[in-house]
């Protein structure tokens, strides 16, 4: 791979986390070439994990959450196009058309467009909130913002931002409820064991999470009401819709790129030559014990490790991938992630205890550990990360102990 020249133009698409952090670690290493970064929101790049936790809380303004300050987009030299989307992918001319028809042609491309929220289809589902970008924040505010205290608020997904929204809405004096279709909220994520062990948070933030839930339709008259296929309807003030997140690929359908829950990418990112994918959209390569699979992960750290890794890719500098990482701030404790185990792997807990409320534990397949999980427990989560950077079976992990140090 060639490194990156002043005589070049790399060409972004999404003007979210890693988009923007792309732009900025080029220059930080001292690319001078051309840069365009097109996003479809009118907003300067901003962080979204705020916006379920302090801006919804109240505690902050959106300007708060914004990435890209006046001072870094100058320093960013970059040519900005906001409120344009892109339609159309060219890789032949290597050159991305826009809603406006415009088209925009570079040698290098990079596509970092992130996630939607997945909606839902019921009789009101114009009216049911939703959290993913800024706009969707400031919609939430002015409703939530003019409900009673303790209105009840339906929030349809017990998952991260499900979970976030109700802690926030607590904090206001509202009273949310989490319908959650599983078992257990976060299962599939953290597996049977760990999610049996997070439950009981809710309940003792004061919240009511509904497990199993079955939810046949939700309308609104004045009020909202949620129908279930066989429990008593449920009258709220708001409903939220927070069951994850859609992916629109369909503007690179007939490109040539590989598409695959994800725009598929190799160790270095790239999607073709001299195209490559970040963060949320992109299914990279990662390596969980002795396995090797195709991911795509929708965390903070990952899409700004991607941004990292790709402008040292590109500006022919060392790099090698980070071990994914999440965090999630809901009922009040904090919960983190190292890896990226399997659900199903088994997990055994090392330090603390469910009582305690403070815990860590590592995921284990075929003996090695492939994850880390711990609540409230965040110097014994970093002293163990060393178990991730090589192969580390649990037997090696627990006579290391290293969270014990
Ligand atoms: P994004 O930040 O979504 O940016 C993509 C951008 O591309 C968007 O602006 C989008 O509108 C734009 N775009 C899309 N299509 C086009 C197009 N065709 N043309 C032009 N522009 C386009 N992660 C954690 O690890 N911990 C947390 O606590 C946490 N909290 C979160 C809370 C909320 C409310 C949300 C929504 C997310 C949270 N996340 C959290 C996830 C984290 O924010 C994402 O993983 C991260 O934003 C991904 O960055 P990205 O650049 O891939 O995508």
């Amino acid at each position: 791979m060639s490194p990156l020249r002043a005589n070049d133009h790399v060409v972004v698409v999404g003007a979210g986390l890693a988009g923007w952090r792309f732009v900025e670690i080029l220059r930080q290493l001292g690319y001078e070439g051309r840069v365009s970064l097109i996003g479809d929101e009118i907003h300067a790049p901003y962080d979204r994990p705020p916006l379920s936790k302090q801006i919804l809380s109240g505690k902050w303004g959106l300007e708060k959450a914004t990435l890209a300050t006046p001072e870094k987009i100058e320093r960013a030299n970059a040519t900005f196009l906001l409120g344009r989307r892109a339609v159309g992918l060219d890789l032949d001319t290597m050159s991305v058309r826009l809603d406006d028809d415009s088209v925009v042609a570079g040698t290098h491309i990079v596509i970092a467009t992130g996630t939607t929220a997945r909606p839902l289809s019921y009789d009101s589902s114009g009216a049911l909130l939703t959290l993913r970008t800024s706009d969707d924040a400031a919609r939430l505010e002015q409703i939530v913002g003019a409900l009673e205290p303790q209105s009840v608020v339906a929030i349809i997904g017990g998952g991260f931002i499900g979970a976030e929204v109700a802690t926030s809405l607590v904090a206001r004096g509202l009273r949310p409820v989490v319908l959650e279709a599983q078992d257990r909220p976060l299962v599939t994520v953290v597996g049977d064991e760990a999610s049996r062990w997070l439950f009981p948070l809710a309940s003792a933030a004061g919240i009511e999470v509904r497990t199993r839930q079955r939810i046949r339709d939700v309308t609104t008259v004045n009020k909202f009401t949620v129908d279930f296929h066989a429990a008593p309807s449920l009258e709220a003030r708001a409903v939220v819709a927070a069951v994850g997140s859609a992916l629109d690929l369909q503007w690179l359908e007939g490109s040539g790129l590989t598409l695959d829950n994800g725009i598929v990418v190799d160790e270095n990112l790239e999607a073709a030559p001299r195209v490559a994918a970040l963060g949320d959209v992109a299914r990279f390569v990662h390596t969980s014990g002795r396995d090797r699979e195709q991911i795509r992960v929708e965390h903070w750290q990952v899409a700004a490790d991607h941004a990292w890794h790709l402008a040292h890719c590109w500006m022919d500098e060392e790099a090698a991938p980070a071990v994914p990482y999440f965090w999630s701030d809901q009922y009040g404790k904090k919960i983190q992630m190292l890896g990226h185990p399997h659900p199903e792997d088994e997990v055994v807990m090392v330090s603390g205890s469910v009582d305690e409320l403070k815990w860590l534990a590592l995921y284990v397949r075929d003996h090695v550990v492939t994850g880390i999980l711990a609540l409230s427990n965040p110097r014994g989560l970093a002293t163990a990360k060393v178990l991730l950077d090589t192969l580390t079976t649990i037997d090696d992990a627990t006579s290391r102990a290293p969270w014990a140090s």
